[in-house]
């Protein structure tokens, strides 16, 4: 039983001038935390013990489906990432930490970083721990603190600097165990957002640097999400929109046959599709090829899409390339012979074709067949461009957005689009790391093969604040039973009195003997004061003692989440109080 005024619950009324959202100023407002830098904050008491809950569910279902924990070090030494396969990518977010003075490393590369996840630690030591087959599989899981140096922290622990961080890792002999580990996470993930009150829902996802075979990011459904959602709900398609597909581009739709020879003409001043698609040119942009010239690994590439399309960034990360980036201007120029504008991929037109990785084409433009495309000479285009015929595609790929409406990959039914904020991510890794660092097992014919991976994460603190985002009204935070900070409020609206601070106690400790949490609101303060604390606060069972209604003999109890409140007659407190608990924990 805490004691309001001996605690520590510093509400306020306004909300920083920072916080755009409402469960970031709620998270403010309510004292759960405070904000130290950008995305570094310190969690208050109501805010930690909100934290301990979800970490104490979160360890009880990973231990539920076999998961061993443990604890790695914060600070790596980066000659692990740099053995790693993704460092290039990966040191852009991580912090550096030297050692001040004996710097072993030159001075550009760090001797150590601040882990942002712990792939590159875990597998060197199952390397070394674990050698047969009698030992496999094994799941290790930590509940630590990550770090990251998001460019743009926001929305106070959405995305946060420094933030916590469930990562698990499993090792495998086979494939098809992988798998198995797979959808045990996943069960266990599911387990876990049912248990805490919060709706998240598994959709497919990109696996982007990590390289790994396939891969969930569980959502909580939210208009401040930073993730779009495509989705069908009868058919159950649901992908995050980076590796949305859909089926827009009929699997047997035959090659369009030539509609003429290749004609060059003239158009100056264009440079955008929007500008060819005005007279006195106008070409629809869904009959215009459109050619994006991007570096990977230090080689130009291109892209070729629909007119009408946009590149989805995130699936180049398909064609294998460490690091990737538009190309500037001056880089294009030499290879293309012209500059944006006036771009295509058709054959023999590029300045110096063999510079290219590659020209990797959105299935999509076989909808176009023929077309209009840049000329590779600033001021003109070509028309009748054939796509099998012209194009000098090296691979046909899915790199465009899918937009709603477009027919779902497996029914045909449109797809829609909602906003969601990424709470947790299930990752079937494969043999990439384990590869790279030897972690390998012998099996029952002393034969050595390579563990199979899988990586797994949720992020606890963002969800402390998705599950205040999901669940709050104008007044406050509405929290589930089963994580908030205390199950039972008792508003004692006059603290002074003898009797209704010893009723206070005894029903206190009737709600603990039933298995709730108990803060006892004692404070000087007006009975005003107190209800919008406690609704701010948004403790589910409130039960409020006053010296009026002790005159009466009753006492008040009200549920945070409804509108009505109970007289209850003293006599009957204990009781009926006890039989509210009891109903709480039977909800969550
Ligand atoms: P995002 O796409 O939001 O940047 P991510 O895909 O980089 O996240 P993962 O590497 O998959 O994140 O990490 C696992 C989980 O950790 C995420 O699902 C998310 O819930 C959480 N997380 C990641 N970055 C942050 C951050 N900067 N602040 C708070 N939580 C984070
Ligand atoms: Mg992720």
């Amino acid at each position: 039983m805490k004691f309001w005024s001996q605690y520590f619950i510093p509400t306020l009324k306004e909300s920083p001038a920072d916080a755009e959202i409402a469960s970031h100023k709620l998270l403010i407002r309510a004292g759960l935390v405070r904000k130290l830098g950008g995305g570094l904050y310190t969690y208050l008491p109501l805010g930690l013990r909100v934290m301990q809950k979800l970490t104490q569910i979160c360890r009880e279902e990973m231990e539920r489906a076999g998961a061993i924990e443990l604890q790695m070090p914060l600070l790596h030494p980066a000659e692990n990432w740099v053995h790693g396969p993704r460092w290039a990518a990966a040191r852009e977010i991580m912090f550096r930490a030297d050692s001040a003075g004996e710097g072993k490393r030159s001075p550009r590369e760090p001797e150590y970083v601040l882990g942002p996840t712990h792939e590159e630690i875990i597998t060197p030591l199952v390397k070394a721990e674990i050698t047969s087959y009698r030992d496999l599989p094994k799941n290790f899981f930590q509940i630590a603190t990550k770090f990251r140096n998001e460019i743009r922290p926001r929305f106070g622990l959405m995305r946060a600097r420094e933030f916590v961080m469930m990562d698990a890792y499993s090792f495998d002999a086979t494939d098809e165990g992988s798998v198995k580990s797979y959808h045990a996470m996943k069960a266990a993930y599911e387990a876990f957002f049912r248990r805490i009150g919060a709706t998240a829902i598994a959709v497919e996802a990109d696996t982007g640097v990590m390289g790994g075979s396939f891969s969930h990011e569980f959502m909580v459904p939210a208009e401040i999400g930073d993730d779009d959602v495509i989705y069908n709900e009868e058919s159950g398609y649901a992908a995050n929109r980076e590796k949305a597909t859909s089926g827009l581009v009929p699997k047997d739709l035959p090659d369009a046959a030539p509609a003429g020879g290749l004609e060059e003409f003239a158009t100056p001043g264009v440079l955008t599709i929007a500008a060819l698609e005005a007279a006195p040119h106008s070409v629809p942009a869904d009959r215009q090829f459109k050619t994006l010239v991007y570096v990977g690994d230090g080689k130009p590439f291109l892209v070729i899409l629909r007119g009408c399309d946009e590149l989805e960034e995130t699936k180049l990360g398909s064609l294998g390339f460490t690091v990737f980036r538009p190309a500037t201007p001056e880089e294009i120029e030499p290879v293309m012979g012209a500059r944006p504008g006036s771009l295509g991929a058709v054959r023999g037109t590029a300045k110096n074709f063999p510079a290219l990785a590659g020209v990797f084409a959105d299935q999509a433009i076989r909808l176009v067949g023929n077309g209009v495309t840049g000329a590779n000479k600033d001021g003109f285009h070509l028309r009748n461009v054939n796509v099998s015929r012209d194009l000098a595609v090296t691979k046909f790929g899915d790199f465009r957005r899918v937009r709603p409406g477009e027919p779902d990959p497996r029914s045909g039914a449109p797809l829609k689009v909602r906003r969601g904020i990424e709470v947790g991510h299930i990752f079937k890794l494969g043999t990439k790391y384990s590869e790279i660092f030897g972690a390998a097992y012998t099996d029952d014919q002393k034969q050595n093969h390579p563990m199979v991976m899988g990586c797994y994460g949720i992020g606890i603190s963002r969800t402390l604040q998705a599950i205040i985002e999901q669940g709050h009204d104008a007044d406050g935070i509405v929290w589930p039973w089963a994580v908030a900070p205390f199950q039972v409020l008792i508003c004692l609206l006059d603290p002074q009195l003898p009797e209704a601070m010893e009723l206070a106690r005894t029903l206190g400790a009737a709600a603990e003997a039933a298995g709730a949490e108990v803060i006892i609101d004692d404070r000087a303060e007006r009975p005003g004061v107190k209800f919008k604390d406690a609704d701010l606060i948004g403790v589910p069972l409130r039960l409020t003692i006053g010296g009026r209604g002790l005159k009466d003999g009753i006492v008040e109890l009200k549920w945070r989440a409804a509108k009505d409140i109970a007289k209850v007659p003293v006599a009957e407190a204990e009781a009926q109080l006890a039989a509210a608990v009891r109903e709480g924990q039977a909800k969550a």
